[in-house]
């Protein structure tokens, strides 16, 4: 929380949001990590959209085209609903389930990508062998 504060300390709102972060209440996640679900995408005037509703691993390669398609759902709710609140409600019912569903399925292909500890074992006593062998680059 310290390093954070000081790198964001001149930033707007995110200096305010955490002076009043709980350390406690940090969430840290990695790469291959999901952000928790959020409850609520919409209250009054305010709507989440891209990352702020729904964020997946980096790792995945989904954020950017689910922020994309949840920007244009937004969009035509607005257009297509007079009153902004119904429009919300009408966005986050056509994309939730979506983007649950592209998030779990990314969290699958996630475990793909990590080495379980016997693949990690044969990939450390294996590897030096490979690159003095097959995989030298000095080997025409
Ligand atoms: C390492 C890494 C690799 C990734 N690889 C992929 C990939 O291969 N494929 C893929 O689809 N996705 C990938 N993603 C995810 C993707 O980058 C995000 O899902 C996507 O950028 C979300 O878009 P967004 O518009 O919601 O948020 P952002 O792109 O984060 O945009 C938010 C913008 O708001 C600005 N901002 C913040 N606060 C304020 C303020 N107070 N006033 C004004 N502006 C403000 C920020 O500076 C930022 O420019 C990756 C992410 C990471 C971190």
């Amino acid at each position: 929380m310290d390093r954070l504060r000081d790198i964001y300390s001149d930033e707007i709102p995110a200096a305010k949001i955490l002076t009043a972060t709980d350390p406690e209440a940090l969430t840290v996640l990695g790469s291959m990590q999901d952000m928790p679900k959020v409850p609520r995408w919409h209250r009054g005037r305010m709507v989440l959209v891209g990352d702020s509703a729904h964020a997946p691993s980096s790792s995945s390669g989904q954020g950017a085209s689910m922020a994309v398609e949840s920007a244009v759902e937004l969009a035509r709710c607005l257009r297509d609903i007079p009153a902004p609140e119904a429009a919300f409600t009408a966005y986050e019912r056509l994309r939730r389930a979506r983007v649950e569903k592209v998030i779990d399925r990314g969290a699958k292909a996630n475990t793909t990508k990590t080495l379980g500890p016997f693949a990690k074992t044969m990939m450390r006593l294996t590897l030096p062998i490979l690159t003095r062998t097959l995989l030298n680059p000095n080997e025409p």
